[in-house]
């Protein structure tokens, strides 16, 4: 367990709801918002070293504010 894995990833930029770090075929990764459709590119990763970098990089994107925020119902 290395500590210095942990990655802080702050309230949705738009909602100020939670941000969850969301795998999708175990090779990529992107941090969506739990209350609304906000989230950021997906990174994709092929070994663990690079999945790591991957989460670090998606986790810096949401929390500098840089997600797509899909219009629905407007
Ligand atoms: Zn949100």
């Amino acid at each position: 367990m290395d500590l210095d894995n942990l990655i802080e990833l702050g309230d949705c930029p738009i909602c100020r709801g939670p941000g969850i770090m969301s795998h999708e075929g175990g090779w990529n990764v992107q941090v969506e918002c739990a209350d609304c459709s906000a989230h950021t590119v997906y990174v994709e990763y092929n070994t663990e070293e690079e999945k790591r970098e991957a989460e670090r990089q998606v986790a810096h994107l949401w929390n500098i504010g840089k997600v797509i925020k899909s219009e629905i119902g407007e």
